[in-house]
């Protein structure tokens, strides 16, 4: 999608065995529960930590002759998310009924998109760090209902269940086995989770299960990935096994690396793995079976008879792709370019829209590089520090604008700017103002600092010879004369005199 940025590939993950090295090919299927104050099919609230059971529609909870109706506004945001993918979006797309019996799906099936999903091939660009990403090709993305939730552990000898989450909207994004290890597996969620907050189609919160990934891992020798790339041909690959609802990328990453380590064990021990779908017990940091293909379900798919096709039009997908935000990758292209910063620190910066939004405030009309440095350092370390996010720093871009403009007039020193932030951090205020009232200003008046020099070398004849003798030692005087002049001296105008005083 993206040339703004050259980028080099990442070499793949190699686990070395008894027999050779080995490699990982991985692809992921993550859940995205899209934002949307109603349900896919009812008007039903999505609220999140809802009483149990209060956000069900009839539709919800499967009553007899209760029709679903489609949310115009999921099918939008799966669009959104679609174009922000650079990908193709299908103007016909049609929902399927995958039935399955289960205490939390009242209907007895899940309504998703089997045959005919609403988007179809795009990619995305997984940043590894500065300069080195790869490109991991999205396969589809279909429009799904939620499932409920069943609680076992209320009670010994009882099972409750909560239908607030069903029906409730999920985009499900599927990758193409282009990632290649467990770092790049957590990078692409990181990164597809940025874009979705960006465009605003989903909170990405994964703690919630808003964000959820079922990772497919399997092993090959090193050249069969290149071989599967150049024909498509799946059979280069190994066989791949599931793991189901990875919800912390420490977690995930901890999965695929166990899972790749017991497939290689089976392997060389003359054994075959066979296609399943696991857990990951982050407690005992193990997968186990949960059930195999072989055995598995008949889904029983049929087109869903309540449901006609999805038709839209083309009009509508160009409005919608005429109103999406700059994305990220974009951004950080832009903000090395326009602001002169370097690949991380524009990464840095636009980890978040709102994030990027403020550093451009601060750095209107100003230097690019000095914004970011504070931006990053003083703002956003101390933001992080508390636990607060940007929306509710204490600290407006206009008053962080109006510290840089005192440091790039020379008119207060770095230090004083570190205490003039202090202060307005916890009074707010005017910074100019705020200087003003405390005198806080550097003494850029070499008259004055040239009496405080003269004043301590002469009042220090030993310190003299020494420095003498041994310049590094010069830093002293420096240090008694900011000292002297409460610390209003600009330092590298004192050690310049210093110097020149001590005759260095
Ligand atoms: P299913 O319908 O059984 O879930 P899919 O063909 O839809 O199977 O693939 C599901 C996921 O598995 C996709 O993300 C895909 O990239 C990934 N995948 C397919 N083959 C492999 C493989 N050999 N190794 C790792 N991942 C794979
Ligand atoms: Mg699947």
């Amino acid at each position: 999608m993206l040339d703004h940025l050259a980028f080099r590939t990442p070499d793949p993950k190699v686990i070395q065995g008894a027999t050779g090295p080995w490699e990982l090919v991985i692809g992921l299927e993550v859940h995205a529960q899209i934002a949307s104050s109603a349900k896919l099919f009812s008007g039903a609230s999505t609220l999140f930590g809802a009483e149990p059971n209060s956000n069900v529609a009839f539709v919800d909870a499967a009553m007899p002759g209760m029709l679903p109706v489609i949310n115009e506004f999921c099918v939008e945001q799966a669009v959104r998310t679609g174009l922000a993918l650079n990908a193709a979006i299908n103007l016909t797309s049609a929902f399927d009924r995958k039935n399955y019996f289960y205490p939390d799906l009242p209907q007895g099936y899940q309504i998703s998109q089997l045959y005919h999903p609403i988007v179809g091939e795009g990619e995305i660009i997984v940043d590894m760090g500065p300069g080195v990403a790869r490109r991991v090709r999205v396969e589809r993305i279909h429009i799904e209902q939620d499932a409920g939730k069943s609680i076992h552990d209320m009670d010994p000898n009882m099972s409750f269940v909560d239908l607030n989450r069903t029906g409730v909207a999920l985009m499900e994004i599927v990758s193409r086995p282009d990632i290649r290890g467990p770092e790049e597996a957590a990078a692409y969620v990181a990164k597809l989770r940025q874009i979705l907050r960006y465009i605003g189609t989903c909170d990405g919160n994964m703690q919630n299960g808003n964000l959820r990934a079922d990772v497919n891992v399997s092993i090959c020798r090193p050249g069969d990935y290149e071989r599967y790339q150049a024909s498509q041909d799946f059979s280069h690959l190994g066989t791949r096994c599931e793991i189901k609802n990875m919800n912390s990328m420490r977690f995930l990453q901890q999965a695929i690396e166990y899972e790749a380590r017991r497939q290689i064990a089976i392997v060389e021990d003359g054994g075959k793995v066979v296609q399943e779908t696991r857990l990951y017990d982050p407690d005992k940091g193990e997968t186990r079976s949960m059930r195999s293909k072989e055995e598995a379900h008949d889904y029983r798919y049929f087109p869903c008879p309540d449901l006609l096709p999805l038709e839209i039009e083309q009009a509508w997908v160009d409005d919608i792709a005429a109103s999406l935000p700059e994305l990220p990758d974009v951004k950080v292209a832009r903000f090395v370019r326009d602001w002169s910063l370097s690949e991380y620190d524009a990464a840095v910066l636009t980890a978040e829209a709102e994030n990027a939004a403020f550093f451009e405030a601060v750095a209107a009309g100003r230097d690019g590089k000095l914004a970011a440095n504070w931006v990053i350092n003083e703002l956003f370390g101390r933001l992080n520090r508390q636990g607060l996010g940007i929306g509710q720093s204490p600290v407006t871009a206009a008053q962080l604008g109006g510290v840089l403009d005192l440091i790039s007039s020379g008119e207060i020193s770095g230090k004083m700017a570190k205490d003039l932030f202090e202060i307005v951090w916890n009074d707010g205020g005017d910074p100019a103002a705020i200087a003003a009232a405390r005198g806080m200003k550097q003494v850029t008046d070499t008259g004055e600092i040239e009496k405080a020099v003269d004043e301590i070398i002469a009042a220090n004849p030993a310190q003299v010879e020494k420095a003498r003798a041994n310049p590094k030692l010069a830093g002293w005087f420096t240090g008694q004369v900011l000292k002297a002049t409460g610390g209003k001296a600009n330092p590298a105008t004192v050690n310049a005199l210093v110097a020149q005083k001590l005759g260095l």
